[in-house]
């Protein structure tokens, strides 16, 4: 089932979750020790991240280095499937453009609509950790809006190969990432919402934004996009502070902001044990705000400490 059909089911809120695949060498196990808590809030769906390879240099036995690509969390298509079939519940896959090449995204399209996965959320993906500005593949997309047209092209039965007639038609629902806070990247604001309105025009149906502490910021981002006619629901991205070492380490990550309030009460505090308690109690009233506001779905990033996470939507649900 498409994502916007469990969002047009009006229950308010939707409550979905994040996960990340285990790193390479971990079983399937490990995802579902992670997601089973969580069942019990009958996610509406589960995303699933994609992490592109990285480059590193192994030693040789002569002494010498050769750089290879390693990807540390592979497994996204299988993971949806394995959830899928597991828990009968729909995955979103995370696509990226960032070392994929347009006939690679094909293939992955392909596996996905075969293993009957609806939803995609198509991403551009960031520079990988040693570098400092994004390139493409030289085969693939440069922006997120891109991939978005091959996936829209897909459902319209158009592959790459132009001669090919007959393709079938795919049907997948597709979702885009938004900034509360603004793309890092971004020269403004303004620019940023015109391209989140170019990727709407161009095919997206729905939004989910990046974490934010601060509700203001997302109610904010709602009524500029309102306003310049970008009418698909928008889904808050939420996340709790576990550890104190987040307030550094969050805004220089993800670009976003942490509120005095917040981070006056947490470096307060005399241990991570206090910081969770703080961090779920927000997280908690920034959900109760944004479940009285009417939010199309509650959007959880669950990296790290499901248990908080269940500790709080228990207590809004
Ligand atoms: P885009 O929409 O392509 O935008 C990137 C930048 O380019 C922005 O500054 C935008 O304003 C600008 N821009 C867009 N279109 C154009 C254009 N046509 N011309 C000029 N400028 C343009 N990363 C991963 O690697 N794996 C994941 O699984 C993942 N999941 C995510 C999930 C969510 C909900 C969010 C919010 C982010 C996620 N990310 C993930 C991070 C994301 O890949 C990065 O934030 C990335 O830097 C931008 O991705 P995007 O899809 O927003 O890019």
């Amino acid at each position: 089932m498409k994502v916007t059909e469990h969002l047009a089911k009006g229950e308010c809120p939707q409550v979905s979750f994040e996960i990340l695949p285990p790193l390479k060498g971990k079983s399937i196990e490990s995802i579902y020790d992670h997601l089973d808590p969580l069942m019990d809030f009958k996610p509406a769906f589960i995303n699933v991240t994609y992490h592109r390879s990285e480059q590193m240099f192994r030693k040789r036995t002569d002494g010498t280095f050769e750089k290879v690509d390693i990807r540390k969390r592979p497994g996204t298509v299988g993971i949806c499937a394995a959830i899928m079939n597991h828990y009968k519940v729909d995955a979103v896959p995370h696509l990226i453009c960032g070392g994929f090449s347009r006939e690679e995204t094909e293939n992955a399209l392909i596996d996905l609509n075969f293993l009957g996965i609806d939803n995609v959320l198509v991403l551009r993906g960031d520079a990988p950790a040693n570098e400092s500005f994004f390139e493409p593949d030289p085969n693939g997309h440069r922006y997120a809006v891109d991939l978005l047209c091959q996936v829209v092209r897909m459902n319209q039965g158009i592959y790459l190969e132009q001669d090919m007639q007959g393709g079938v038609k795919t049907s997948f629902c597709i979702g885009v990432a938004g900034y509360p806070e603004k793309h890092f990247e971004a020269p403004n604001m303004e620019t940023d919402l015109g391209h989140l309105k170019n990727k709407v025009e161009r095919g997206a149906d729905y939004i989910t934004t990046q974490m934010f502490f601060d509700n203001r910021r997302y109610f904010e981002f709602v009524e500029k996009c309102r306003k310049m006619g970008i009418q698909v629901p928008i889904i808050p991205g939420l996340k709790p502070i576990t550890t104190k070492k987040q307030l550094t380490v969050l805004p220089h990550i993800f670009h976003v902001d942490i509120p005095e309030v917040l981070s006056a009460e947490i470096l307060a505090c005399k241990s991570d044990k206090e910081v969770e308690i703080v961090g779920k109690e927000w997280l908690i009233a920034q959900s109760r705000e944004l479940k009285q506001a009417g939010v199309p779905g509650l959007h959880y990033y669950t990296l790290g400490k499901p248990s908080v996470i269940c500790e709080a939507v228990r207590q809004i649900l």
